[in-house]
């Protein structure tokens, strides 16, 4: 009998981007966020994101199954809105 994904488990996990190798230069955050079935356990993929992560617009995972919502605390001006990151790695520390 197949599933027809009625019952959803989310899960959501805040990290800092960071700009160097050492984790040093903030740059931003994210919200990182997985969907699965909780019947059957299949994950699902967003739609519509590219790959990566970036402090500038929503990014997905390689194989989609999770969103990177950039995000920062409210009323706080972010490195990437006074900078041109153009040529900047992103990447997340924990
Ligand atoms: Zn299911």
């Amino acid at each position: 009998m197949s599933c027809d994904h009625q019952n959803f488990e989310a899960k959501v996990s805040v990290g800092r981007l960071a700009a160097d190798d050492a984790g040093t230069k903030i740059v931003g955050f994210s919200a990182d966020i997985t969907v699965k079935c909780r019947d059957c356990e299949l994950p699902f993929e967003f739609i519509g994101l590219p790959m990566g992560y970036s402090p500038l617009q929503p990014m997905c995972s390689v194989d989609g199954t999770e969103a990177r919502m950039p995000l920062k605390p409210r009323g706080e001006v972010m490195p990437m809105e006074r900078e041109n990151l153009v040529g900047y790695s992103i990447r997340r520390v924990d």
